[in-house]
């Protein structure tokens, strides 16, 4: 045991996972978090009815999500594979008449965006390239023009709305290359979800951390120096604390991190990076039906370039929940996301038939809806949206600024990880990445 005193801020999955590891290594550790639960974005939502649940926040998980299928092997929770058929794109043409279609629309955009592809790729993809750097400073908008693309590369580039949570508008052309170059469509992969409920991953990580944990605990301030981290938080009855210890982990999501007063500060660099990253706005809505809305269907995922954003079915397989009183109900999930977000949110604040009665070409219009929950991400005040993305603004040449260790102050959290930022397992690989070099530096 080396017995260094250590404070973990944020108990999303970056944070939980750097206290478990931690712990391990021998640390005393105390998290906190403002939150009065923890698990942060992932939040799996239990109070439908029939014994049902679905998630609020993180749902997918992926093949190559290394670190956090490692850890559901740790505890021993098991997958379920859902939306076999992935994704299918719809979208309007120019007749008016709508299309569906599971490949054709990313595969126009991946011709498209060949050329920058090709740029990117003798860059090596490196992040701090010039070519890489300026590919970033065009927004996804600005190159469907100059390239003159098709209809059908503008409505994909909408579509991801519901993937990159920002408009065409906002985001940068590079996140598109990215996707290409590293995994292809983000449609067409396999998808997992934690059988019961992805919290159990949360739930597991807090059991097996003898830690303290301090929930309804607001970080304020923050002073280091070279012997010692001095937190201030003020908890939910309004009392202001300072917690000490030797070293900080901080999970908190740069939308909220460039509100602590850290002093002494941290380098004018990493400050405009914190400062700059943009957050995408994201509504994602559950509507539980006491029918099978998606019965006898093989296609179960839907990507359009409305309001609607991407929906899906969001039940347990029923292979899963066997032995629930499930009957025939089912959750579907609708997530929109950048300008897409706010008309979403209105439309469910209004009930779920209207969203559903959109879908009278799934058959869907008059399904009885039982539940609506409305995730509102964007005015989360411990998230202010929905994950990280790059916007013509912020130079990839920044992003390893994100993660960079500054004193006794370690950094993680989803929006560090260079190559998983905006997944679940980007904050457990930066939890692990964080407890690493703590550890190594107690040594
Ligand atoms: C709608 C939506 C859909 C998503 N879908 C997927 C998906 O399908 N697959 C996938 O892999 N990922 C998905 N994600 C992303 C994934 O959920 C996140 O990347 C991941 O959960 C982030 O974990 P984290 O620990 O980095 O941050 P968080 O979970 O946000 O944890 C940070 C913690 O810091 C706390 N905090 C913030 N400010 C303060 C403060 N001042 N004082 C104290 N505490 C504070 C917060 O309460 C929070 O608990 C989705 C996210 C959203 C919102």
């Amino acid at each position: 045991m080396n017995g260094a005193r250590v404070i973990v801020g944020g108990a999303g999955l970056a944070g939980l996972t750097a206290a478990y590891e931690l712990a391990r290594g021998g640390a005393a550790v105390t998290v906190l978090d403002a939150r009065e639960y923890a698990g942060g974005r992932v939040r799996t939502i239990r109070d439908f009815s029939a014994g049902q649940h679905a998630e609020r926040g993180g749902e997918f998980i992926e093949p190559d999500h290394k670190e956090l299928l490692a850890l559901c092997e740790t505890f021993e929770l098991r997958l379920a594979r859902v939306l076999r058929s992935g994704f299918t794109h719809r979208f309007r043409g120019a007749d008016g008449t709508y299309r569906l279609s599971r490949t054709a629309p990313w595969e126009a955009l991946t011709d498209a965006v060949a050329p920058l592809l090709r740029r990117y790729k003798l860059a090596g993809g490196d992040s701090s390239a010039d070519a890489v750097r300026e590919m970033a400073t065009l927004s996804l908008s600005e190159w469907l023009r100059q390239s003159n693309a098709p209809a059908d590369v503008q409505a994909m580039s909408k579509a991801l709305r519901g993937f990159f949570l920002a408009d065409p508008e906002e985001i940068s052309v590079l996140p598109v290359v990215e996707q290409i170059a590293r995994g292809g469509s983000p449609a067409q992969v396999e998808f997992f979800r934690i059988e019961g409920g992805n919290d159990r991953l949360a739930d597991a990580l807090v059991r097996a951390t003898p830690a303290r944990f301090l929930l309804g605990h607001v970080i304020r301030a923050v002073s280091h120096a070279v012997d010692r981290v001095t937190v201030t938080v003020t908890d939910n009855a309004g009392l202001t604390q300072q917690i000490e210890g030797d070293d900080l982990v901080m999970t908190l999501p740069a939308s909220t991190l460039r509100d602590i007063e850290i002093r002494p500060e941290l380098p004018d660099d990493q400050r405009q990076a914190i400062a700059k990253l943009p957050y995408g706005r994201a509504t994602k809505v559950l509507v539980q039906s006491s029918t099978g809305l998606f019965d006898h269907r093989h296609a179960r995922a839907f990507a359009t370039d409305n309001h609607l954003g991407a929906f899906w079915d969001a039940s347990e397989p029923l292979d899963c929940a066997r032995g629930k009183d499930d009957g025939t109900a089912s959750i579907i999930a609708f997530l929109a996301g950048g300008s897409a977000a706010a008309p979403l949110r209105e439309a469910a604040s209004r009930g779920g038939r209207e969203l559903l009665s959109d879908l009278c070409w799934l058959g869907m219009s008059r399904a009885p809806v039982t539940a609506v929950h409305v995730g509102d991400w964007t005015s989360d005040p411990w998230a202010r949206g929905g994950y990280a993305f790059t916007d013509p603004g912020f130079d990839p040449a920044w992003r390893p600024l994100l993660g960079r260790r500054a004193g006794r102050i370690f950094f993680a959290g989803e929006h560090t990880s260079e190559r998983w930022q905006g997944y679940m397992n980007g904050a457990v690989e930066s939890g692990q990445r964080a407890a690493r070099e703590l550890l190594a530096d107690l040594r």
